[in-house]
């Protein structure tokens, strides 16, 4: 039987937001050239990058766009969120103010995109076990409270990278198909 959606097309907007230097960067260029970069600096200036995948035998592109640096100045235009049908709140769990500002992510991107919008909370950095600042149960509660979608990533060792984006990226198909 011909699939009657065959050939349409699937494009989804997917923002990552959080604190300065909490890995928003690497983990954009670590899922879509699997790149890392020690130097931050060195990864401003690109808006977003594209990545493909398949669900259910169909192509699923998401545009993924990277803060590009604004968020040293504590806050994303309006521009960034728009259209986003997907966002990643990320913090550094070898740094407790950048959890602690997560709410002011949230209500942030809660301000300017609508609230079916799928969230996944992302705690950066878990290679740094041995200086971690903030426990998995801290991360997974928020989460709960919050009915966003949880997990830890290291955009260093590779650790659950891919596996965040496509959560992200399943859920929003799940939610229109
Ligand atoms: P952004 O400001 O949120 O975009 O953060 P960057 O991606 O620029 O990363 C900030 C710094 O953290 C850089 O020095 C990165 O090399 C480092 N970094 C990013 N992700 C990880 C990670 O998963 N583990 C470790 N150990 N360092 C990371
Ligand atoms: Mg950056």
């Amino acid at each position: 039987l011909m699939d009657e959606r065959e050939g349409e097309e699937y494009l989804f907007k997917v923002v990552i937001i959080g604190d300065s230097a909490v890995g928003k960067s690497n983990l954009l260029s670590r899922y879509a050239r699997n790149e890392f970069n020690t130097n931050s600096k060195a990864t401003i200036g690109v808006e977003f990058q594209t990545q493909s995948m398949e669900i259910d035998g169909k192509e699923v592109k998401a545009q993924i766009w990277d803060t590009a640096g604004q968020e040293r100045f504590r806050a994303v235009t309006s521009a960034y969120y728009r259209g986003s049908v997907g966002a990643l709140i990320v913090y550094d769990i070898s740094r407790s103010t950048t959890f602690d500002s997560v709410q002011r992510w949230l209500h942030e991107l809660n301000t300017h995109s609508d609230t079916t919008v799928a969230k996944m909370l992302v705690g950066n950095k878990c290679d740094l076990e041995d200086i971690r600042a903030v426990p998995v149960e801290k991360g997974k509660s928020l989460a709960e409270a919050e009915g966003l979608f949880f997990i830890e990533t290291s955009a260093l060792d590779s650790t659950n990278v891919k596996t965040a984006f496509e959560i992200v990226i399943t859920e929003i198909f799940n939610n229109i198909s």
